[in-house]
C-alpha cells in the first residue's frame, strides 16, 4: 500500500466517522428535544394531579366526613345533638336508646370524644361515635330518620410486658437512674409511691443498688396506647432486698405482696397502742384542759398509764425527737412523701431512736408520760398528711393486708410466672411477652 493509498484510506475513515458523529449529535439533539418534550408533559400532569387531586380523590374513592368533638366540661350530649341539627324528639329518642341498649348515660369532660360522621361534607350525620376512652365505643346509626341503633364496641385490648433494670450512679437519684433505665414518668411515680413506706428516696439512696420494674403496655391493633399496671418491683434497699407482685385475688381485688405474699403496702396504724381508749377526739375546736381557751385538738389522746411503751404506727424515718412547751418530749416520724405521725407527752424516749433512726411499724420509740401541757398520762398522737393535721380516726390510708391460705399458694404460682417472664425478658427485653389470658386483668 502506498502512502497516497493509506492517506486515502484514513481519510476515508476519518470522513465515514465524522459522518457518523454528526448523525449522532443530530440524533442526540432529536433525544434531548424528546426528553424535554416528555418531561414538559409530566410537569404538566403533575402540576394538573396536583390541582385537581382533592376533587379527583373524593369523586373516586368517595371518603366519610368526620367531625371529633372532644368533650369540655359543660358539654352534654344534647347540646352536641342540637348543635347538629337534630330535633328534640330525635335528641330525647337518641338518649334514651343509648341508656336502654348499651347503658350509657354522660359524656366525661376532658375523657370522651364524639365523632360525627356523614356520607360528605354537606349531608346530615348518618353514625354517631361515642369514644369513651381508648378501650371502649358506643355506636349509633342513623340510617332512617328515627330509627336508632346502638352497639357498644369494646376495642381489644393486648397487654404486652415491659421489663427495665437500672443502677444508682455516683451522685444520682433513683428517679433518674429510673428515667435512664427506660422507665416511663408515670410508672416511675407508681413505684415511688409502693416503696415509699420502705424507703426514703432522699437518704437510703446509694451508688450500686440495683432494681428492675416490670410493668403493662397497652396496645390496640399494634399501637402502644397507654402503660398499665405496675407489675413487680425489685430494689436493693439498706434494708435488704424489697420485692413487690401485684396480684389480682378471684375475687377481682387487686394488691402488691412481698415474695413470701404478706400485703406489701405499708401503712399507719390508726391506733398506735392496741386497745387503747380515746380520752379526746381530733376536733377543729375544743376547750384546752389546761390553757382554758378554746383552740382546735389537732390529734386523739388516748388512756396510757405513765411509762406504757408507744409504737411508731408505721414504718418511717424519726425526723424529729424533741421536747416543746406544749408536746412536752414528743417524737415525730415521717413515713413518705404525704404522712408523718407525731406521739406527744412522753416520760421518756426508747433506746437508739434519734434523729434520722429508720423505724419499723410496731417498734417502740418511746414511753407515755405527761409532759408539756397535759393534764394527766396519756399518748397525743398526730396524724399529718401533706403538712395538714387530720383525723387518725377517719383519714383515709392505705389497707395492710395480707393473703389468705386460699389465696396463698395462687399467688405463689403466679409470682413463679412472673418470675420466668422476667427470666425471658432479661435475656432480651425487646421481645414481646404476654401473660397467660387466664392472668390478664
Ligand atoms: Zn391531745
Amino acid at each position: 500500500m502506498g502512502v497516497m493509498k493509506k492517506a486515502k484510506y484514513i481519510i476515508k475513515k476519518m470522513t465515514a466517522g465524522l459522518v457518523k458523529s454528526c448523525k449522532k449529535v443530530r440524533d442526540i439533539n432529536v433525544l434531548s428535544r424528546v426528553i424535554m418534550w416528555v418531561a414538559a408533559a409530566m410537569i404538566l400532569i403533575a402540576v394538573c394531579v396536583l390541582a385537581f387531586y382533592k376533587p379527583a380523590r373524593e369523586a373516586v374513592f368517595p371518603t366519610e366526613h368526620h367531625d371529633i368533638v372532644e368533650i369540655k366540661s359543660g358539654d352534654t350530649l344534647s347540646k352536641l345533638l342540637s348543635a347538629k341539627g337534630f330535633s328534640m324528639r330525635d335528641i330525647d329518642e337518641i338518649s334514651k336508646t343509648l341508656k336502654k341498649d348499651v347503658g350509657f348515660s354522660t359524656l366525661r369532660a376532658g375523657k370522651d370524644k364524639v365523632d360525627f360522621i356523614s356520607p360528605s361534607e354537606n349531608e346530615p350525620v348518618s353514625k354517631i361515635v361515642i369514644i369513651n376512652g381508648p378501650w371502649q365505643r358506643f355506636e349509633v346509626d342513623c340510617g332512617q330518620p328515627g330509627t336508632w341503633q346502638c352497639q357498644k364496641v369494646d376495642i381489644e385490648r393486648d397487654v404486652r410486658i415491659s421489663y427495665r433494670e437500672g443502677e444508682i450512679k455516683e451522685g444520682s437519684s433513683f428517679y433518674l437512674a429510673g428515667l435512664e433505665a427506660g422507665i416511663p414518668e408515670g410508672i416511675l411515680i407508681d413505684v415511688y409511691d409502693l416503696l415509699a413506706f420502705e424507703m426514703d428516696f432522699e437518704r437510703d439512696i446509694r451508688a450500686g443498688q440495683k432494681f428492675y420494674v416490670l410493668y403493662e403496655e397497652n396496645f390496640a391493633s399494634d399501637k402502644k396506647v397507654e402503660n398499665g399496671h405496675v407489675l413487680a418491683v425489685s430494689f436493693d434497699a439498706l434494708r435488704g432486698n424489697v420485692q413487690m407482685y401485684r396480684y389480682v385475688k378471684p375475687d377481682g381485688h387487686a394488691g402488691y405482696y412481698d415474695e413470701n405474699g404478706n400485703g406489701a403496702i405499708k401503712s399507719l396504724k390508726r391506733t398506735p397502742i392496741n386497745n387503747a381508749k380515746i380520752t379526746s377526739s381530733f376536733s377543729g375546736k375544743r376547750k384546752h384542759p389546761v390553757l382554758g381557751f378554746t383552740r382546735a385538738h389537732k390529734g386523739v389522746d388516748f388512756r396510757a398509764p405513765t411509762g406504757t411503751p408507744i409504737p411508731a404506727a408505721g414504718a418511717g424515718r424519726v425526723v424529729a425527737r424533741s421536747f416543746n412547751r406544749g408536746h412536752g418530749n414528743y417524737v415525730k416520724i415521717r413515713h413518705n412523701g404525704t404522712f408523718e405521725t407525731l406521739y406527744a407527752h412522753m416520760s421518756r424516749f426508747a433506746k437508739g431512736v434519734n434523729v434520722g433512726t429508720m423505724v419499723k411499724q410496731g417498734q417502740i420509740i418511746g414511753y407515755s408520760g405527761s409532759t408539756g401541757l397535759s393534764t394527766g398520762p396519756h399518748l397525743h398522737y398526730e396524724v399529718i398528711k401533706n403538712g395538714v393535721h387530720v383525723n387518725p380516726m377517719t383519714v383515709k390510708l392505705p389497707a395492710i393486708e395480707n393473703l389468705d391460705a386460699k389465696n396463698k399458694p395462687l399467688f405463689m404460682e403466679y409470682k413463679a410466672m412472673l418470675d420466668s417472664k422476667i427470666e425471658i425478658l432479661k435475656s432480651d427485653s425487646k421481645q414481646i411477652v404476654r401473660l397467660d389470658d387466664k392472668d390478664k386483668k
